[in-house]
């Protein structure tokens, strides 16, 4: 492999790691069964519970 290739590799590892860290931005985790909804969800589309609006 040459060295090019690795570095492509990492690039790739590393925008997963960032993508993986990014869905708490973008979904909201419900507090009552850990489902995650879609950032504009009022209510959790599992359980239906209330989501929590935090002013961010
Ligand atoms: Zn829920």
């Amino acid at each position: 492999m040459s060295a090019g290739a690795y570095v492509v590799v990492m690039l790739a590892v590393i925008a997963v790691c960032t993508l993986v860290s990014v869905p708490p931005l973008f979904f909201r985790k419900c507090v009552r069964c850990g489902t995650r909804n879609f950032i504009e969800a009022r209510n959790c589309r599992s359980c239906e519970a209330p989501l929590p609006y935090d002013s961010a």
